[in-house]
C-alpha cells in the first residue's frame, strides 16, 4: 500500500514500532510518523467519545486543578508575548479549563469540543461558549480570531491540511496559531517507543517532530515565530518507569520508592533542560502567525 507523507509528500516509510496490529510508519525523508492502518472518521469519533467522556476527564483535572491552572497560566504567558488580548478560540477545549484561565487573563474566549459531554460540562459548569461541531461547520465569520490554540489536538485530526486552511481563514491577519503536539524525536519517545504514553494509536494519527510540524505550518500559510519542546518531569518519570519496570508488585513497589525518593524526578528536572535545547522534549509547542502576504 502506498501512502503520501502528510508533511513532505514522499512515499518512503519504515516501521518505527508496532502495537496490537497497528504500525507507526515514519517517513524516511522528514521523520514524521503516521499510524497505519488509518481508522475511519466514525471509528475515531467513537473512540474519542469513549476515551474523553466528561466524568472521566473530571477525575483527571479536578483533583489537580491548581497544577493545571499553573500550567495554563504559563501557556497564556507565552501567548501574551505575541498577543496581549483579543478573541481566542481553543480547539479541542475539553472541559474548558484552559478557556477559563484565558478568560481570567483578559481574552474573549470561545471553544470547540467534539465530545458533546465535555462541551456540555464547560457550558453548564463554567458558562463558557463552546461549540460541538467541526470547525468548518461553525459559522464563524472569516478573520474572527486573534489567537487559535490546539493543545494536544492536531495529532487526532484526520484532515490536517483542511483544518489548517479553515483555521487560517478564521484567524485575523497576523493572528497567532499555537499548537502543542507530542514529539516523536524526543528522548522520551526514543526511550519508550511502543510504550510511549503519547503514542496512543489509533487515537493519535500523526506523530510529529519539530521540523516536520514547522514545515507543515509553513506550507499551510503560516510563518513560524517560535518553536520549543518541553514535558512535565513527572510525566517523563512515570512513562519511563511504566516502560521499564515489571508490571507486577515488585515493579509497583520500586516505582513507589522512586516517586517518594524523587531521585528520578530531580535528575530529570536537571537533565531535561539539556534535551529541551536540542528540541528533544516530549511535547512540541509552536507559535506561528498567519502569513497574510501570501493571499
Ligand atoms: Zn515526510
Amino acid at each position: 500500500m502506498s501512502m503520501d507523507c502528510i508533511v513532505c509528500g514522499k512515499q518512503a516509510f519504515y516501521t518505527w514500532t508496532s502495537i496490537a496490529g497497528i504500525d507507526i510508519q515514519r517517513c524516511r525523508s522528514c521523520g514524521v510518523g503516521m499510524t497505519t492502518p488509518v481508522p475511519s472518521a466514525e471509528e475515531l469519533l467513537e473512540d474519542n467519545l469513549e476515551r474523553y467522556i466528561a466524568a472521566e476527564r473530571e477525575k483527571v483535572y479536578l483533583p489537580r486543578i491548581r497544577y493545571f491552572q499553573a500550567r495554563y497560566h504559563s501557556y497564556i504567558k507565552e501567548i501574551k508575548k505575541f498577543k496581549k488580548t483579543g478573541a481566542l478560540l481553543d480547539i479541542g477545549c475539553n472541559l474548558g479549563i484552559f478557556l477559563l484561565s484565558a478568560q481570567k487573563e483578559g481574552f474573549t474566549v470561545t471553544g470547540v469540543e467534539l465530545n458533546k459531554s465535555c462541551a456540555e460540562y464547560g457550558r453548564k459548569r463554567y458558562g463558557l461558549k463552546i461549540h460541538s461541531d467541526y470547525l468548518a461547520e461553525i459559522d464563524f465569520p472569516d478573520e474572527t480570531f486573534d489567537v487559535i490554540t490546539l493543545y494536544d489536538v492536531l495529532e487526532h485530526v484526520p484532515d490536517i491540511k483542511g483544518m489548517l486552511s479553515d483555521i487560517r481563514r478564521k484567524l485575523k491577519n497576523d493572528g497567532l496559531l499555537v499548537i502543542q503536539s507530542p514529539n516523536i524525536d524526543s528522548v522520551l519517545a526514543q526511550l519508550t517507543k511502543a510504550k510511549w504514553s503519547w503514542l496512543t494509536p489509533p487515537d493519535h494519527l500523526y506523530h510529529f517532530n519539530p521540523s516536520g510540524l514547522a514545515s507543515l505550518l509553513i506550507s499551510s500559510g503560516f510563518r513560524i515565530e517560535k518553536s520549543r519542546t518541553w514535558e512535565p518531569a513527572e510525566d517523563f518519570c512515570n512513562n519511563v518507569a511504566a516502560a521499564y519496570l515489571p508490571g507486577n508488585i515488585v515493579g509497583r513497589v520500586i516505582q513507589k520508592l522512586l516517586r517518594i525518593s524523587r531521585i528520578c524526578f530531580v535528575a530529570v528536572l536537571f537533565l531535561q533542560r539539556i534535551w529541551w535545547k536540542r528540541q528533544q522534549g516530549g511535547l512540541i509547542q509552536i507559535y506561528a502567525m498567519k502569513d497574510s502576504w501570501r493571499d
